[in-house]
């Protein structure tokens, strides 16, 4: 007898508690050996007013069975409120997001029916970091932080997971012919990588034409790794197409702890009603199955499930005339699985999952380079919009070895030599360097700040500008 495995559960808000009580009457009906702890999360401890929508002893029970189940939550809009889903994702290490996205045609209807493909999304960076800030009247910032060791992690778990679950191909997806460092850095990464894996092919596609091509053709991909934010967006649209978003899972795998739930969020405008497809979150708690060494009743789950799907006994949201042959609710889904546990699908290839290794990721010990500061940009709150003034007033300013090298608008160069049909905010910089890239001190980066303030403008930041290794790791401004 297999033992039994302590886990994390959450309810969860909106439709969370129906798909997981769902979910955990199937999981258990199939023989799953489970000790759960329940832990609240979500709305409820965001409205006593913890804005992190988790109490001290919720990290204590995760952090102990280092398994979370967990049903989805609703961020109450404003507030300041932060997404809880970021939070536990980033606090325990969980990097990678694995969202696989199956169609299960023709028994559920979808306009693809020969699609599957896994969604590896990174989980911790990015866009995600949530640094934001207001500085002047007009313009709002977030910061993108994308570092080596992330891409290493992400990118490095791709190529061993199509290893591992045998599949063929790895795609790569950025927007590095923009964001030529942070994008550029992922992709780079991506390149290296994949140089190593020589049984696996590689491949990088831009952001938006992969996303039109993964809504056009998504059996053109097998395995897809990506920044934080586009794999957000483009799972959501791979589940969407195989027919409902209600039917794909998502695991978040650290290198210590691990957490399962579906990719949707917690409708609740549909929630209350019976009315939600539990089959996300199961798909999750089945991949959660396999990560604690229950492959056989993770095999068990799935195949009562398809056998279920293949006979039309579906939820609203793949109900379809014609196709499906009961429309039933949650409730009624789950005992339909619970009934068909033991058999096989007879139209889908049943599943047979294997004890998986867990994949472990150590990224490569950093380079350090030799790092001198060449330059600076300083930004300002300037009401005033007209370039050439501020210009005049600023382009004799001198520190070290920098100079004036130009100003910029929202990253186009609006002096010198700007377009009058260049449109300007509040928000300005102000860029002073070496053009030799002979170096300078911080001390100088200070002085040039004294000069700028003593002129009577409002410093909102700096940002330093280095060469590394003699090349400059900093990008132009548009138009330069
Ligand atoms: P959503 O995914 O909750 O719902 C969008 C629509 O998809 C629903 O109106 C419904 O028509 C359909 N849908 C989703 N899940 C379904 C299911 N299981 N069965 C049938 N139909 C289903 O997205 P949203 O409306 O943008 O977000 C609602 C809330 O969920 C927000 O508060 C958001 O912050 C939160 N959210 C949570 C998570 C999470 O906990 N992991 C993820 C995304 C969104």
């Amino acid at each position: 007898m297999t033992q039994k495995r302590a886990i994390t559960v959450a309810y969860g808000d909106g439709i969370g508690p129906e798909i997981m009580q769902a979910a955990l009457d199937i999981i258990q009906a199939a023989g799953a050996q489970l000790d759960i702890e329940v832990i609240e999360i979500g709305e409820k401890v965001y409205l006593r007013g913890n804005t992190a929508g988790i109490e001290p002893s919720a990290w204590e029970s995760l952090r102990r069975t280092k398994v979370f189940l967990k049903a989805p939550i609703t961020t109450p809009q404003g507030g300041g409120f932060k997404s809880l889903n970021v939070t536990t994702r980033k606090m325990l290490g969980l990097y990678a997001n694995v969202r696989p996205c199956t169609s299960y045609y023709p028994y559920v209807d979808t306009k693809h029916p020969k699609m599957d493909l896994v969604i590896v999304r990174e989980n911790e960076e990015d866009l995600y970091a949530g640094i934001e800030h207001q500085q002047t009247d007009e313009v709002v910032q977030c910061l993108k932080l994308i570092s080596r060791p992330g891409c290493e992690k992400i990118v490095r778990y791709a190529f061993e997971y199509a290893r591992q679950y045998n599949r063929k191909k790895v795609t790569c997806f950025t927007k590095d012919n923009i964001m030529k460092l942070t994008d550029g850095l992922f992709h780079k990464v991506f390149d290296e990588i994949a140089a190593e894996y020589k049984d696996i092919e590689n491949e990088h596609w831009i952001i938006d034409i992969g996303a039109a091509k993964l809504a056009d053709t998504p059996e053109a991909f097998d395995v897809i790794v990506t920044p934080n934010l586009y794999g957000d967006i483009i799972s959501d649209i791979a589940a969407q197409i195989t027919g409902s978003v209600g039917l794909a899972g998502s695991a978040n795998i650290g290198d210590g702890c691990a957490m399962f739930e579906a990719i949707h969020g917690s409708a609740p405008r549909r929630a209350g009603q019976d009315l939600a497809n539990p089959s996300g979150l199961l798909l999750g708690a089945v991949q959660m199955l396999v990560h604690i060494g229950q492959a056989d009743v993770a095999s068990n789950v799935h195949n009562a499930w398809l056998a279920t799907l293949e006979q039309g006994i579906h939820t609203y949201d793949i109900y379809k005339e014609g196709v499906s042959k009961e429309k039933v609710g949650t409730k009624a889904f789950a005992q339909a699985v619970i009934a068909r546990m033991g058999t096989k699908p007879e139209k889908f290839a049943p599943v047979a999952y294997k004890a998986a290794a867990t994949i472990s990721i150590k990224p490569s010990p950093t380079k350090v380079a030799k790092k001198e500061l060449v330059g600076v940009d300083v930004f300002i709150h300037y009401k005033d919009r007209d370039p050439n003034k501020l210009g005049a007033a600023i382009r004799g300013f001198k520190a070290g070895q920098m100079n004036f090298n130009m100003i910029t608008n929202r990253g186009v160069k609006v002096y010198p030599d700007g377009f009058e049909e260049t449109f300007c905010t509040d928000h300005w910089r102000l860029r002073f360097k070496n053009e030799e890239m002979k170096p300078s001190t911080y001390t100088d980066v200070m002085e040039l700040q004294k000069q700028v303030m003593q002129a009577g403008f409002d410093i909102i930041k700096t940002e330093n500008l280095y060469t590394l290794d003699g090349k400059p790791s900093f990008s132009l401004g548009q138009g330069q």
